[in-house]
């Protein structure tokens, strides 16, 4: 059995069946003191940042709902993140649907909060433009590196005629920032039509590693966790997930879905590869639950949650020794 200690714990099935009571991400209690975690779950149901089908602001309610499937240990690893480090749901960020620029600086404001408390955030979108104002909490110290799964590279400068504020922009705006070491930045899974030939010109001059799905497909998922872990090296990693990095046929509750994506498997596996890098925080993003009548979407979300997870209490934990 395991030693719960004084950690916070799933509610336990002996108390409440897990489809019942309310949800809170992995059953974890609700608490609004980041001080009293080392990980706090948090949701930033903001989509303001889409620039076509929009949805993503359900995404942190319907994951907490799916979440609930979630149990204690790792079923490859073993790891037990609830027993490693102290895990609480945060609740959501408290954002204005009718204003971008206000709602980035509360989540700012929020995740600053979390960061000086000296808990790590491991957040639900929203849309993707929610990871620049968690990395400006988050790298206000020093520039990170970041293992990013996605089919879009989101370093696009501008859209709809100079809106540099967009899930399109989000990287390119932490590169400009100094919130991100390009060099230390790899992207996984990019593919599908682009605006322009020279799209992809930008990140890779800044010495960012994409590796398309076409690169990955050839390398297999050893390849590809073998060049992300070179590329993040030794230093602070952040883990930023967007759900269209995994075919449609996975996760069709997305507003940017393309096809011939990471499995589900894959994408679980090279997570659990992270392993032993010095993680600091995470995300998954882009769940828009309008186009998945099914709810699996949130499912697979919450699945790789639990994975990021994993690995951040791992790391979490061999930093406080
Ligand atoms: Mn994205
Ligand atoms: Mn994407």
């Amino acid at each position: 059995m395991i030693d719960d200690g004084d950690k916070f714990q799933p509610t336990p099935m002996a108390k409440m069946p897990r489809f019942a009571g309310s949800s809170t991400f992995m059953r974890l209690p609700l608490i609004d003191e980041p001080g009293k975690v080392d990980i706090a779950l948090i949701g930033v149901p903001f989509d303001g940042g889409t620039t076509n089908r929009a949805g993503a602001r359900h995404g942190p309610r319907q994951i907490r709902e799916m979440s609930t499937m979630i149990r204690r240990v790792h079923h490859v690893s073993k790891l037990a993140p609830f027993t490693l480090c102290r895990c609480a749901d945060l609740g959501d960020v408290p954002i204005n649907p009718l204003d971008l620029m206000q709602s980035l600086e509360k989540i700012e404001q929020f995740m600053s909060r979390v960061h000086g408390a000296g808990a790590a955030p491991l957040s639900v979108g929203g849309d993707h433009l929610v990871t620049l104002p968690i990395l400006r909490a988050v790298a206000r110290d020093q520039a990170l590196g970041m293992v990013h799964f996605d089919a879009h590279s989101d370093t696009t400068d501008s859209y709809f005629g100079g809106s540099r504020y967009s899930h399109g922009t989000p990287f390119r705006r932490a590169i400009e920032e100094g919130l991100l070491d390009p060099t230390r930045v790899v992207q996984i899974g990019v593919r599908g039509s682009l605006h322009d030939v020279d799209d992809l010109d930008w990140p890779l001059a800044q010495g960012v590693r994409i590796i398309t799905m076409e690169e990955a497909y050839d390398l297999g998922c050893d390849g590809v966790i073998a060049e992300a872990r070179r590329v993040a090296g030794t230093g602070p990693v952040y883990v930023s997930f967007d759900v269209d990095g995994l075919d449609p046929v996975y996760a069709p509750g997305t507003g940017t879905p393309e096809v011939g994506g990471l499995s589900t498997h894959e994408a679980q596996r090279m997570i659990r590869g992270l392993q032993g890098l010095d993680i600091i925080g995470g995300d998954v993003v882009e769940v828009a639950p309008p186009y998945d009548p099914s709810g699996n979407t949130a499912l697979v979300a919450a699945t790789m949650l639990f994975e990021m997870l994993c690995v951040l209490a791992d790391a979490r934990a061999a930093r406080a020794i």
